[in-house]
């Protein structure tokens, strides 16, 4: 595990107990459904993923939210960017298009 996310650990006991992400206040599409035009969508593969919380880390919009079983997107607020699918060490994230 990185010492990233051992930092991550001390500080959040419990998955639910993290915010939707620490970049909350530079998302936007938090507040607004995403537009219909946008071409793709994150995938995450449970199988492949160890938790690392980095896609979490890393969504500008935060619309992952880390649960006991991995990861979840709001899909009607990600706006497709696929920075998610590029942080995953595990490649465990797919853009697909919608
Ligand atoms: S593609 Fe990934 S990083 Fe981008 S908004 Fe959607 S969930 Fe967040
Ligand atoms: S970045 Fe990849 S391995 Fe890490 S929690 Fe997200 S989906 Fe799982």
């Amino acid at each position: 595990m990185d010492k990233l996310s051992d930092k991550l650990k001390v500080r959040y006991e419990v998955f639910e107990d993290l915010p939707p992400t620490p970049l909350l206040k530079s998302g936007v599409s938090k507040f607004f459904e995403t537009p219909w035009h946008l071409y793709g969508r994150p995938e995450i593969d449970l199988s492949k993923c160890n938790k690392c919380r980095f896609c979490w880390l890393y969504c500008p919009d935060g619309v992952i939210r880390m649960t006991e079983e991995g990861p979840t997107v709001d899909y009607a607020r990600c706006k497709g960017c696929g920075i998610c699918a590029n942080e995953c060490p595990t490649k465990a994230i797919t853009m697909v298009l919608r």
